[in-house]
């Protein structure tokens, strides 16, 4: 099935639906066709440019993003295997704050860590330590949670997709 990626109307990324549903919006008003997959959709009647990339016509406000898998795996791409105190090879992960003192397990409060990190921080609060993170550890943008998940992306989004990443204009 042919997905499209739906633009909030700020052109940043919101979600991923099937083409055909980002055809509905498109023919309902709800939304405007930014590219097209070079396909059609047949209905009865008429045949449609299938879209690949659509932006809505009014602003959707994303109070919680929803949250992507966290797996260990991907808490290891994110660092790029590395722990995020000392810099050596992670081999486990380490919830900043412990889960025994009230932690999370979200992506704000796992890094990846060595085993003689983790070992040593026990469930201390960094503050009670003299270990350092490396970077605040955050929550994967809308294209790297793609590369995480190992989702291809379809020709024609990444333009779109890094326009969800910090630091790039939000408007066109
Ligand atoms: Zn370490």
């Amino acid at each position: 099935m042919t997905r499209a990626l739906v633009l909030n109307a700020t052109y940043e990324p919101l979600c991923v639906v099937p083409s055909r549903r980002a055809l509905v919006l498109v023919l309902n008003d709800k939304a405007e066709t930014v590219e097209t997959t070079g396909r059609v959709i047949r209905s009865e009647r008429a045949e449609f440019a299938e879209p690949s990339v659509v932006r809505l016509a009014r602003f959707v406000r994303v109070p919680h993003p929803r949250r992507r898998a966290l797996n260990r795996r991907a808490v290891f791409l994110r660092d790029d295997h590395t722990c995020q105190y000392c810099g050596a090879v992670a081999e486990s992960i380490d919830h900043v704050v412990p889960k025994s003192r009230g932690g999370e397990h979200s992506w704000e409060n796992v890094v990846a860590a060595c085993t003689r990190c983790n070992a040593t921080k026990r469930d201390r609060l960094l503050h009670e330590t003299n270990m350092r993170l490396a970077r605040p550890p955050r929550t994967p943008t809308f294209m790297a949670r793609f590369v995480l998940a190992d989702r291809r992306v379809p020709d024609g989004w990444a333009p779109w997709l890094l326009r969800g990443q910090d630091g790039v204009a939000r408007s066109a």
